[in-house]
């Protein structure tokens, strides 16, 4: 209980207005601006300078499909080009 209100609710990486954050708004390509998703705020594997940057808010799903692969690539990419 005290994850979810720290991971859904309110996560200090979270960047939706509390409203959204309370009727779990989810707005990521699947669900479309649905409410009562109750997205999670996922610490990316990217390195952007801004910490705030390297988190995201998004449904479980989403990221496992799109956000994750999508930096795994751009590591992949990076690394081959540096050998
Ligand atoms: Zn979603």
């Amino acid at each position: 209980m005290i994850k979810f209100i720290k991971e859904k609710l309110f996560h200090p990486y979270d960047r939706r207005p509390l409203y959204k954050r309370l009727l779990g708004y989810c707005d990521c390509p699947y669900h479309k601006r649905k409410w009562f998703i109750y997205p999670t705020t996922i610490h990316m594997n990217s390195s952007y300078a801004n910490e705030a940057s390297n988190w995201i808010t998004v449904c479980e799903d989403f990221y496992e499909d799109e956000i994750a692969p999508y930096w795994r690539e751009m590591w992949e990419d990076y690394y081959s080009s540096r050998f």
